[in-house]
């Protein structure tokens, strides 16, 4: 895609006001922004995307879904064989603690589910922002959006140029990740209720390319870290610590710090030692600090989609699967507004109704991910769950799908499911 790729929206039709720039503008054109934008094009809007960066490049993110991200992949139109190119199949995620306990993860495969993924985000996120494109997005790479008034719908921009640009549009989408402009000038914008922590990513390559093997998610003290084959050849190694590792990385950086964890992981028959001694294929690209939340979600001229809508923690499998099912929800409420509505009480009915379904469809799935930080900071009490679920198969099964976002999170905080996982 060129510097700063635009399309014509073909058929499209918009409400806007003569001399608005689109119906809508969405910062950020990662997978929530490119797979909204494809969504509302495809439904006839004049759509605009604001993208920092002039081309892809490996930035801190994740990889590892279970099956509903692909469904939901699916949903926005992927074919098998774009799939089967970005998506390499994982039979499962095997949890290792520091004392020995291990348990895997399955997402249903074994009653015939599809297996969970390890993307290929060097080509996801073009193939995304390029379907957007092609079904009609104006989408501008380099553009740096670096303020919004959703009360006049307009948002200040710097080209690639250099030169600033106003851009108008009735609607605002905030889909710029975990430090959102959009959140912030909206004031929704929180930290988390976390100690401080940082992540850190990036791949090695992979001697065994085709292998079918397990991703491994081993606790280390006071952080994790992640390891998921990739599509491409790769090895994706996500790694998140604590506030005792900041010494540490202050001292020797953190490519030093991610190297020397990686070298430690020990070996097993499923995984050889081979692909930990390779070279890194992108820089060790870090987000700190990890997570963020927001008090709301929408609001008059604006909503928010992805990981600008809120993103705690990699651990619970959070991340793309809701950034697609946000963007599906969210692209709901703008043609609903657009179809039936103009700004005022419509407006504000659409987006809200965003709001709540946001929170419904996601809370107790946050419990959950509340519930396995608490445990992550006690290793104790971690392991003691860790050797429960090891030994009761029917709390695994149950703890993959919650996991996977495959069955309602709620399940997982049932009483008598917490009972059969904590007692001894
Ligand atoms: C360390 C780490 C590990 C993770 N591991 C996993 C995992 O294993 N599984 C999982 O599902 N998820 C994981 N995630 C989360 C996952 O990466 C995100 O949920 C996913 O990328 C969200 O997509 P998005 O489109 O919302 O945001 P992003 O992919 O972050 O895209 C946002 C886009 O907005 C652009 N942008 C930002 N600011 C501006 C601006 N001012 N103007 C214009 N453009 C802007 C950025 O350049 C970017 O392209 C992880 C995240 C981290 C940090």
């Amino acid at each position: 895609m060129s510097a700063e790729a635009s399309a014509t929206a073909g058929a499209a039709t918009s409400a806007v006001d003569a001399g608005d720039d689109a119906a809508v503008a969405i910062v950020g054109g990662g997978p929530a922004g490119a797979v909204l934008a494809a969504r509302l094009a495809t439904a006839g809007l004049d759509v605009v995307v604001l993208e920092r960066s002039p081309a892809w490049h490996w930035r801190a993110g994740g990889v590892f879904t279970s099956p509903a991200a692909v469904a939901a992949l699916r949903r926005a139109g992927l074919d098998a064989a774009t799939l089967a190119a970005v998506a390499r199949p994982i039979p499962a995620m095997r949890v290792e603690t520091a004392s020995g306990t291990t348990f895997r993860l399955t997402y249903g495969t074994e009653r015939g589910g599809d297996p969970a993924v390890g993307f290929d985000r060097s080509r996801l996120d073009p193939i995304l922002l390029e379907r957007a494109v092609a079904a009609g997005v104006d989408v501008r790479r380099g553009w740096n959006v670096t303020a919004i008034q959703p009360a006049t719908g307009s948002l200040a921009a710097r080209r690639p140029d250099g030169r600033h640009a106003t851009v108008r549009a009735p609607v605002i989408v905030g889909a710029d990740g975990a430090h959102s402009v959009v959140a912030r000038a909206t004031g929704v914008a929180r930290p988390v209720r976390l100690d401080p922590r940082i992540g850190l990513t990036y791949h090695l390559p992979d001697p065994d390319p085709a292998g079918c093997r397990d991703a491994r998610m081993l606790v280390l003290r006071d952080g994790y870290v992640g390891i998921a084959p990739v599509a491409g050849g790769r090895i994706n190694v996500g790694i998140v610590l604590g506030r005792s590792w900041r010494p540490a990385l202050v001292r020797v950086g953190a490519r030093a710090v991610a190297e020397a964890i990686v070298k430690a992981i020990p070996t097993s028959e499923d995984d050889p030692a081979a692909w930990r001694d390779g070279e890194p294929i992108d820089t060790v690209a870090g987000a700190w600090p990890l997570g963020h939340r927001v008090t709301r979600r929408s609001g008059p001229g604006w909503l928010l989609v992805g990981d600008a809508a809120g993103f705690l923690d990699p651990f619970t499998g959070e991340g793309l699967h809701r950034a697609l099912v946000s963007a599906e929800l969210a692209a709901a409420a703008i043609v609903a507004l657009h179809r039936g509505r103009g700004r005022g009480h419509g407006h504000d009915e659409a987006f809200e109704a965003y709001d709540r379904t946001m929170q419904r469809r996601f809370l107790a799935k946050d419990a959950v991910s509340w519930l396995v930080q608490a445990f992550l900071a006690r290793p104790l009490l971690f392991d003691y769950a860790a050797r429960r679920v090891a030994a009761r198969p029917s709390v695994r099964a149950t703890m993959g799908l919650v996991m996977g976002d495959l069955i309602p999170a709620y399940r997982a905080l049932d009483p008598r499911f917490l009972a059969s996982l904590l007692a001894p």
